[in-house]
């Protein structure tokens, strides 16, 4: 069967001055079955031409997205951006956007996902939002430490089989305004948005946490990255109706 091409995204290291990906992510694509590429930002116009070479693309976890890229100013609370990783994954959200190339946004890349399709962030949770719970865990990556619900009916939904899963979380921003032509397909108790996906392409889908680092000791996170594979194969998602409000 093909191996479809997955780019992801990649963090920047300032202290080593190097762009650097964390092994699950790879791992992920490889037992879903597909070929993972890194991706390093250059031109911001370069990202069209290497969507072109792909099949699908994960933008994956990473630093702050920079406010100026929804008219605020930053607070105190926003923590470190790198401007080259913001414009390079933002040209990259907005071209899978545009063509429907299967996108699946992992924590900043769901934000990343958000901010591309017109939405905002929260820049800080914990000062802007009041009855938060903890999402900047500090327990093991694999280990869930909070609650979510998901909407009935979702392609979520459907993949994961389930109303209601636990998950980890290493974020302290989080999508304020949803942008249009994306739903909600998560949340935690306290209301933060754990999950969207675009209403109208097949498999532009975000996640808040990391399934990347829980699939081996819970193998239905796998179902995100498999699904991705499937979709960068034009291979139809499961389901083929909305159901959910
Ligand atoms: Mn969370």
């Amino acid at each position: 069967m093909r191996q479809p091409l997955i780019g992801i995204s990649c963090h920047y290291d300032a202290a080593r001055q190097a762009w650097l990906l964390g092994e699950a992510y790879a791992a992920a694509v490889y037992r879903a079955g597909g070929l993972p590429v890194a991706l390093l930002p250059g031109d911001p116009g370069g990202a069209a031409v290497i969507l072109e070479r792909l099949d699908g693309v994960i933008l994956a976890g990473g630093v702050d997205v920079d406010p100026v890229h929804w008219g605020e100013e930053p607070l105190p609370g926003c923590g470190e951006i790198v401007p080259a990783a913001d414009a390079f994954e933002l040209a990259l959200a907005r071209g899978c956007l545009q063509y429907g190339k299967p996108l699946l946004g992992i924590c900043r890349g769901m934000q990343v996902l958000n901010v591309a399709a017109g939405g905002t962030l929260y820049q800080d949770i914990h000062t802007q939002l009041t009855g938060v719970l903890k999402h900047s865990q500090q327990a093991p990556r694999s280990y869930a430490t909070h609650k979510i619900c998901l909407t009935a009916g979702s392609l979520l939904d459907r993949l994961l089989g389930c109303r209601e899963l636990r998950v980890n979380s290493f974020h302290h921003q989080a999508v304020c305004r949803l942008a249009e032509g994306l739903r909600v397909t998560a949340r935690s108790a306290d209301g933060v948005i754990e999950a969207v996906e675009h209403v109208d392409w097949p498999f532009v889908l975000g996640v808040q946490f990391h399934p990347e680092a829980m699939w081996q000791q819970s193998p239905v996170f796998l179902e995100l990255f498999n699904a991705l594979v499937q979709a960068s194969r034009g291979e139809k998602m499961p389901g083929n109706h909305y159901v959910g409000v």
